[in-house]
């Protein structure tokens, strides 16, 4: 079997991400890992570091770094799980957790970053609408600081090691995705392979 791609989106809360993740897990036949998922559904099953978690997220705060690499190495501690190809929606948010996914994933590295880009207040605007129940404006405004100081130097990161594409995310769903595979295929040489 050909393994499938390994991938990061990085973007703000509010770029379309999760649903361009999920498209795309869909598409290649690989995970979608949601940090934030994992999160809340730790919480959800009154687990006490995940219901330590949910008052950070709640505020709009990062959870320690320690605790999600701690969730992520936990789930490709299976290296069948990283074989298989991946999308990571909501990691790495921070330097730190981008040199832990770097010696997590060790043999295998990532093959492409998608920065879905789309400004701050077009992201807010759609983060009030969605109502999700963490989503308040102190929250968002909290968010949308951390992403500039503790995210955006990601893709400074990942453009020096060359495996980062930058995409416009305003704009209709499904012609996004239709770019996102594209560019997945074209920096994957060995999905030429298996289709
Ligand atoms: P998300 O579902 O990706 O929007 O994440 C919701 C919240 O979960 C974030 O606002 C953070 O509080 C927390 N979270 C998710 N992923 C991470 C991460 N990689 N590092 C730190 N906190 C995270």
């Amino acid at each position: 079997m050909t393994a499938g791609p390994r991938l990061v989106l990085l973007g703000r809360q509010g770029s379309g991400k999760g649903t361009q993740a999920e498209m795309l897990a869909e598409r290649f036949g690989i995970n979608h890992l949601s940090t934030g998922t994992m999160l809340r559904d730790s919480a959800h099953a009154g687990i006490a570091a995940g219901l330590e978690a949910k008052a950070l997220m709640d505020q709009g705060e990062l959870v320690a770094d320690e605790k999600v690499i701690a969730v992520v190495e936990e789930r490709f501690s299976n290296p069948a799980e990283i074989s298989r190809g991946f999308v990571l929606d909501g990691f790495p948010r921070t330097r730190v957790q981008a040199t832990a996914l770097q010696r997590i994933l060790e043999s295998a590295p990532l093959d492409l970053v998608i920065d879905l880009e789309v400004p701050e207040d077009i992201v807010v605007t759609r983060l009030l609408e969605r109502g999700r129940a963490d989503d308040t404006e102190d929250a968002i405004r909290r968010r949308l600081d951390l992403y500039e100081s503790e995210t955006a130097p990601l893709i400074e990161l990942y453009g020096t090691l060359d495996i980062i594409e930058r995409v416009n995310g305003i704009g209709d769903p499904d012609a996004i995705h239709k770019q996102l595979i594209d560019l997945v295929e074209g920096r994957v040489e060995r999905l030429h392979a298996s289709v």
